[in-house]
């Protein structure tokens, strides 16, 4: 899992004036499904733009024992080359300047909050940045359309789509253009676990945190909301926002949202300790298979990419395999020389994105159920989670309060949260 830059000081920034000094009573209840980055980027946001007269007692709710959600995983960024430049040439060129350019627009989020608008629903986000219409393309297409050699496209691109979001360039030109500059350089990652950014945003956010708690049902009742949990309790909330991808949980509304179909792409990351078999690479040492083996769309090729993330010794090494399959015995034996042991986790990774794509709404009901994932059908990254969730905090201040979006009066004040609260 690697942050850009910006994502960092992006948070940093927003943790370094956010403050929540003795709170008064709450006005209103906020329950947040979820421990990912956007849930507690949410709580986070709602703390730091809310003004003295309005409180919130925020309540999330976490199924796994731990928050940080889908952070809790690393992957290896693939930088350019002398030997890429000789082989791509001028392509390799208008391949950075489309990225640029996409990340250019995407840094419209980034601007003051005091003029930038609030957007009730991705499209209007998407499109005041300029970035809807590549969700109406794909990349391959969006790629060949400004000029680079299929030579490009098939190899370099489609090996980054392929471990960034184990798709092809299928894949729409927005969910690709995030996907290309996460495999840049300058890229980056906390040290210890990027969970940690999770659990910084909810120490700071006065938060009453319930780990080991799935939420099973959301019934809106007279004026609430009310959360029914594994654990047999029942929460009555004035504000309840889904910060999970709804596509695989099981939550039961009442009554009914609608939100288009989307399917997950599941992505099998094998963890091996053991050592790499030269002879299946057509090599004859492991010192001459790279630290990243990337791979291209063939149906021979069984797994997206295989990296290195540890060297013991010479001959004890620790790997990472992605594929879009689970990996059986028989394939792994036949790659590796040695294995000592393996771990092989599914993840519902991210969306199988598509082009053009179709959008969630934000706001699930016309009252005060909101969904941060809705954005993820842009792309899925843990910088996008944190800029969809700060719409909705700010979503959430003006259409519950009617609180103006420019408010950040608690800015120059200090914290003293200090530990994680659990309920
Ligand atoms: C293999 C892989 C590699 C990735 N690499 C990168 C990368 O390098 N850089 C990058 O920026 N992004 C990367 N991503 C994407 C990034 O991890 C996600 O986009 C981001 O973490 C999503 O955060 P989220 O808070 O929206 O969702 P999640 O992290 O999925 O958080 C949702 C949380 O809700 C909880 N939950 C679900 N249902 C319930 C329920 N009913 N009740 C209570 N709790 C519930 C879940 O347990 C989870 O903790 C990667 C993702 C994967 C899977």
């Amino acid at each position: 899992m690697v942050l850009s830059r910006l994502t960092l000081i992006f948070i940093l920034y927003f943790l370094s004036v956010s403050s929540a000094t003795n709170p008064p009573p709450p006005d209103a209840a906020v329950c947040i499904v979820g421990a990912g980055i956007g849930g507690s980027s949410l709580a986070h946001f709602l703390r730091l733009y809310s003004t003295p007269d309005v409180d919130f007692h925020i309540r999330i709710f976490e199924r796994n024992g731990v928050v940080g959600g889908r952070t809790a995983t690393k992957i290896v960024s693939v930088a350019n080359s002398v030997l890429m430049v000789l082989r791509y040439g001028f392509s390799l060129l208008k391949m950075n300047t489309f990225v640029q350019e996409t990340v250019g627009n995407f840094l419209k989020y980034y601007e003051s909050h005091e003029s930038r608008p609030i957007f009730e629903s991705v499209e209007e986000m998407l499109k005041w940045a300029g970035l809807y219409n590549l969700t109406t393309t794909t990349l391959g297409f969006k790629l060949a359309d400004i000029g680079l050699s299929p030579l490009l496209i098939n190899e370099l691109v489609t090996v980054i789509t392929r471990i960034n979001y184990g798709q092809s360039v299928a894949i729409s030109g927005l969910a690709g253009a995030v996907s290309l500059a996460g495999s840049d350089e300058g890229l980056w990652s906390i040290e210890g676990g990027n969970w940690q950014m999770a659990s910084g945003l909810i120490n700071h956010s006065n938060v009453a945190l319930h780990l080991h708690e799935e939420i099973e049902s959301i019934s809106f009742v007279e004026r609430y909301y009310e959360l029914n949990s594994t654990k047999g309790k029942s929460y009555k909330c004035d504000i309840a926002v889904v910060a999970t991808p709804l596509d695989e949980v099981k939550i039961q509304f009442t009554p009914q949202v609608s939100i288009p179909k989307r399917s997950l792409q599941h992505t099998y990351a094998t963890f091996i300790r053991g050592l790499l078999n030269p002879e299946y690479f057509g090599l004859d040492s492991v010192s001459k298979i790279p630290e990243l083996v990337g791979t291209i769309e063939h149906p021979d090729l069984s797994f997206s990419s295989i990296s290195v993330l540890k060297q013991y010794d010479e001959k004890d090494m620790a790997y990472k395999v992605f594929s879009r399959k689970p990996m059986s015995d028989e394939l792994l034996d036949s790659i590796f020389s040695l294995r000592k042991e393996t771990i092989q986790i599914n993840w519902g990774a991210y969306p199988h994105y598509k082009a053009p794509e179709v959008f969630a709404p934000f706001i699930l009901d016309d009252r005060h159920l909101y969904y941060v994932n809705a954005f993820e059908n842009a792309a899925s990254t843990m910088e996008t989670s944190a800029v969809a969730a700060e719409n909705i905090a700010r979503l959430i201040l003006s259409r519950f309060f009617g609180q103006p979006p420019f408010s950040s009066s608690r800015s120059e004040s200090n914290s003293d949260e200090g530990t994680l609260r659990v309920d």
